[in-house]
């Protein structure tokens, strides 16, 4: 039984190599991209809470009431009565959301998401319709 260096005299082409100069390039550009990406992911996430901080602020004046969530059942529903008359829906536990122009047609558009794994802080309507 022979060493792993013997069977590598005898097939020297099997013998693993040090890594070429262009291959530590490489790897190297590799880990700075995947370092930028970090940073980005990291900034935008960052850019993400402090946008969606201030959205929250500006929705707190339109509260008109807290339900239950269809979806939960947790009381955390909340409605929100927005300058445009329109309702909109967010369960702060779950996320489920809807809206419509009144407070039954709203709290029907969310009933009707139970499922679809929604959720109003990927993609909330208050910027659609909050303004
Ligand atoms: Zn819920």
């Amino acid at each position: 039984m022979g060493e792993w260096s013997d069977y590598f005299e005898d097939f020297p082409e099997e013998a693993p190599q040090p890594p070429s100069a262009e291959e530590i390039a490489k790897a190297k550009l590799k880990a700075n991209i995947k370092a930028m990406n970090a940073d980005a992911f990291a900034l935008i996430a960052e850019t993400k809470r402090k946008a969606q901080g201030a959205e929250q602020q500006q929705k707190e004046q339109y509260l008109d009431s807290t339900v239950e969530c269809p979806q939960c059942g947790e009381s955390r529903l909340n409605v929100y009565k927005l300058k445009s008359d329109r309702f909109l829906c967010e369960c702060q536990d779950c996320g489920i959301y809807g809206t419509g122009t009144d407070f039954s047609s709203a709290l029907h558009q969310t009933a009707g998401a139970i499922g679809d794994d929604i959720d109003w802080r990927d993609s909330s309507l208050f910027a659609e319709y909050g303004k």
